[in-house]
């Protein structure tokens, strides 16, 4: 069966003793079952897979309310899991925010903004938080502080750059009340220019809390509107076909005051990701407080499959946390870090407490590690940490005998630059050790670190593991920790169900387990490396419910809820930038020629009127016009 349209409904048997939901079949399925590594077909009731076959092998289990999918003969592979995503805050925020993930150009880039900051109502920001770095655009460069006052003179335009700086527009200068007489928080700098006055650019030297609380000042969504941000984040994350994710707190993300949203959808069913959160202390010095009044309140485990605690971190403590900023040194540990994270684990663990634990760079690591050593030889607690770009293997075999796993993510592709710049080509080669990691047969999942730092879209992460470059193609980790790509959607998939107590019942397709899976727009498999980075999803099913669809299954999800407030950048750019590779449909092309031409077209504009030169005829815009070739 070739490019026949999805059927539904069809092949009813009226025998059919127990009916299923749903059945997909015609389906290239990777089951990462080992007993039946792959099928063309699976059924779906109450949530669950109840079979797992051939097409023939499903007749007797449709009846006349089964929705009968066909696959298009498409790669099917379970649901992903970002182990590592600041899902809840990213949803938050969703709707405020203009994405450049997956922009190439800064030209285009900056048309966005200006497009924007034109419908930006009077109070509003334009803000750009992280996904994307200067290296993805053709100019391989960072926006100037004149160049965003150019595209809005008026409207407050905040653009973070990773965890690294931040670019600030007069207007939002004015809009935080940044002054001469500004004094910035530990670990962050204003830059001024020779009056004293600063210039627009903030940097994290190292600590990334000067970017945070500028940030902060800006407007936030109004409560119902961060419902509809929330679902439309999901929604976008379905699109990429995730249909899990392990949220790992963050700055500003207050318990339980910033999880009203996700437990607001959760209570009515409509969310459309499964989120496993921790919880992280926001205020230094009360951080011990903190974990002791959520203990005394809340438990791992609490909620349920769509939603539920996993324990604490990625922070226990503000002291030993280091942040990680390739374009400064290292920063020093704090006397008081020790102290402080032993108080912490104690505590988590004496109480049953599992969690997770931000670390970079292996001297926080192997420090931590004799934090932990002098709490108990094993913990007791599920427990891993985040990142460990440079762990050593000394530290990693202390890992394994403490019982711990990882979760490591794809900021290399985003920094790796600023790294191989600072810590040379070798340890670039082996930034996180991977290969040593999964040789020591430790539960290693993968993820992205988004929304700040790295983009959500888990197939640029999937691509890095497996091909180990930065967003802009140059070589980086090398082939001894590059992974096959079975062995990177195992990461992305049941390593993660691993870190939450579910490896037996999610992240593969067979009979007992979640219907979460996933029709491909190109087979993972087979595509060029180069091209993993383009693939999407067609259909996203969670829990048997078609939550997102398009291409030839457009129509088979739910419509989604109006974009409020409208002028909502993702109402008129959408979220990750559509990417065409040569295989996407000629519309598609088109689409992008034309926004490519409006962004040419407007800084045609501005290259004449500083020119003086009025209104371009007609006649005169000749593709050749010298400002084409500048
Ligand atoms: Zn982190």
């Amino acid at each position: 069966m070739i490019n026949t349209m999805p059927v539904e409904g069809i092949a009813a048997d009226p025998e059919a003793k127990q009916p299923v939901d749903l059945v997909l079949r015609n389906g290239r399925i990777h089951t990462q079952d080992p007993a039946r590594p792959v099928a063309a077909a699976l059924a779906v009731r109450d949530g669950r897979i109840v079979a797992v076959g051939d097409d023939q092998d499903m007749a007797p289990l449709i009846g006349p309310q089964t929705r009968v999918v066909d696959a298009l003969n498409r790669r099917v592979i379970p649901g992903l899991n970002d182990s590592h995503l600041h899902v809840i805050r990213g949803g938050l925020n969703y709707l405020l925010e203009l994405r450049w993930d997956g922009v190439p150009s800064l030209r285009m880039a900056l048309w966005m903004l200006r497009e924007q900051a034109g419908r930006t109502p009077h109070g509003q920001w334009v803000r750009v938080v992280g996904g994307w770095t200067g290296e993805q655009f053709a100019e391989q460069r960072l926006p100037t502080v004149s160049e965003l006052n150019a595209a809005a003179p008026d409207t407050p335009v905040f653009v973070l750059h990773l965890y690294q700086s931040a670019i600030l527009n007069r207007a939002a200068i004015r809009a935080i009340g940044l002054t001469r007489d500004s004094v910035p928080p530990p670990g962050g700098q204003i830059v001024r220019n020779h009056a004293g006055d600063p210039t627009g650019l903030l940097l994290a030297a190292p600590a990334a809390t000067i970017l945070y609380s500028a940030l902060a000042k800006g407007p936030k969504l109004a409560e119902e509107e961060q419902l509809g941000s929330t679902r439309h984040f999901l929604y976008e994350l379905n699109r990429f076909g995730l249909t899990s994710a392990i949220d790992a707190g963050g700055g500003f993300q207050n318990f339980p005051e910033n999880y009203g949203a996700v437990m607001k959808l959760a209570e009515q069913g409509l969310l459309t990701m499964r989120i496993a959160y921790h919880l992280f202390p926001q205020t230094p010095g009360q951080e011990f407080d903190d974990l002791r009044r959520w203990i005394a309140t809340v438990r791992p485990g609490d909620g349920d499959e769509w939603l539920r605690l996993n324990g604490a971190g990625e922070n226990l403590a503000w002291s030993p946390a280091d942040f990680e900023n390739f374009t400064e040194p290292r920063p020093l540990r704090p006397e008081k870090a020790d102290r402080e994270l032993e108080a912490a684990v104690r505590l988590l663990v004496e109480n049953d407490w599992g969690f997770r634990l931000h670390a970079t760079y292996d001297e926080t690591i192997s420090a931590n590690l004799d934090v932990f050593e002098k709490v108990a030889p094993k913990l007791g607690v599920p427990w891993f940490f985040d990142h460990a770009e440079t762990v050593s293997e000394t530290s990693l075999d202390r890992i394994a005998a403490l019982g711990g796993s990882l979760s490591v993510q794809n900021r290399m592709m985003f920094q790796g630059g600023a790294f191989r710049d600072r810590y040379g080509v070798a340890k670039a080669a082996a930034a996180p050790p991977i290969r040593q990691m999964l040789d020591r047969g430790l539960l290693t999942a993968a993820g992205t670190d988004a929304t700040r730092v790295s983009s959500y879209n888990p197939w640029l992460s999937l691509e890095w593991l497996v091909r180990g470059r930065t967003i802009g193609g140059s070589p980086l980790m090398s082939s001894e920790h590059r992974v096959d790509r079975e062995t990177a959607l195992r990461m992305y998939t049941l390593a993660g169900a691993g870190l939450t107590g579910e490896a037996n019942i999610k992240g593969m397709l067979k009979e007992g387990c979640y219907a979460d899976l996933v029709v491909l727009s190109d087979d993972f498999f087979s595509v060029p490396e180069e091209d993993i980075s383009h693939i999407e999803s067609l259909l996203t099913v969670v829990g048997g419910r078609i939550v997102y669809a398009a291409g030839e299954f457009e129509g088979m999800a739910p419509p989604q809820t109006a974009i409020q407030p409208s002028w909502s950048p993702v109402a008129f750019f959408g979220g990750f930038h559509h990417t065409v590779p040569p295989t996407m449909p000629s519309g598609v092309r088109q689409a992008q020629a034309v926004v490519e031409a409006a962004a040419e077209s407007e800084e045609h504009r501005q290259w004449r009127a500083v020119r003086g030169f009025g209104e371009p005829h007609a006649s005169e815009e000749e593709i050749f016009d010298s400002c084409f070739v500048l």
